[in-house]
């Protein structure tokens, strides 16, 4: 199983793979740089060496690059949206650079232009910073709680994103607790088998390359996003057994993003999971 949890930069890129290494799993996700501003150090190269080498004698099976926060390519305000697609080449070139595997994205809101126009804004954006960036890195739309007036929380809206885009360029990532909120019942067999279905019928499940595998602390459908610990949230330890064993599911990418608080961190959250593989 190919199995990791999102690690700080703090320190240096390389420091990423240490602390990966010391939670002994054999996948990661990182920032390639602040993800709350829009300038980000340049790497500098010993620090990427270093990163390559580690990553290599490490073994690592995958390798995952999540983009800043505040890229936009759903805004209907043009400065902001050049500003997004300046940005979102930047986080290409950077996880190119690093040798990443998937560089993960989530849409965007529309603020106000609607659904339709906030999709095209995506979908343009999308094919010229492809046709510009020529990407090594796989991009992952990521799926969202649909809070606001956030795009994607539901798969027929991410895959309209990706219109007239070679499905080698473009996939899925699918986080667990954005589904759940979003309206998708992992808790229950039915719910998971909708989804994986909907993903399949669309972008393909080949298409889906990582799953943040989180639980909710939020309720069903009720578009929060409150990532929780595994097995302790509404989604629960059944909906965690029937994902990380599903036939489907084997080759993925499954990554934490849980809180670290009094009730758990990372060692026990991977701990919950390895604990349901059978
Ligand atoms: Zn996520
Ligand atoms: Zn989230």
């Amino acid at each position: 199983m190919k199995l990791g949890a999102h690690v700080s930069i703090a320190g240096g890129i390389d420091k990423a793979v240490d602390r990966a290494k010391d939670l002994e799993t054999n996948a990661f996700q990182i920032f390639a740089k602040n993800p709350r501003g829009w300038k980000g150090k340049t790497l500098k190269e010993e620090e990427v060496e270093l990163f390559k080498t580690k990553v290599k004698d490490e073994m690592f099976e995958a390798v995952v690059v999540h983009v800043n926060y505040l890229i936009n390519l759903a805004t209907p305000k043009d400065e902001l949206y050049q500003k997004s697609k300046d940005a979102l080449k930047d986080d290409i070139k950077r996880a190119d650079c690093l040798n990443a595997d998937y560089l993960v994205l989530h849409p965007g809101n529309h603020t106000g232009s609607g659904i339709e126009a906030g999709i095209n804004r995506i979908n343009q954006a999308l094919k010229e910073v492809i046709a510009e960036a020529n990407p090594k890195v796989k991009l992952l739309l990521e799926n969202v709680a649909g809070a606001g007036t956030e795009i994607g929380a539901n798969i027929e809206e991410l895959f309209k994103m990706r219109v007239g885009i070679q499905s080698g360029k473009v996939g899925v990532c699918l986080d667990t607790c954005h589904a759940f909120a979003a309206g998708y019942d992992l808790s229950e067999k039915e719910g998971l088998i909708k989804l994986l279905n909907e993903i399949d019928e669309t972008f393909g499940i080949d298409n889906l390359e990582v799953i943040h595998t989180n639980d909710s602390k939020g309720e069903l459908g009720n578009n929060t996003d409150r990532h929780y610990h595994i097995g302790q949230g509404k989604i629960g330890v059944d909906g965690f057994k029937r994902l990380v064993n599903h036939s489907n599911l084997h080759d993925k990418v499954f990554i934490i993003e849980t809180p670290i608080d009094e009730n758990g961190n990372d060692e026990f959250n991977l701990k919950q999971i390895e604990n349901l593989v059978e």
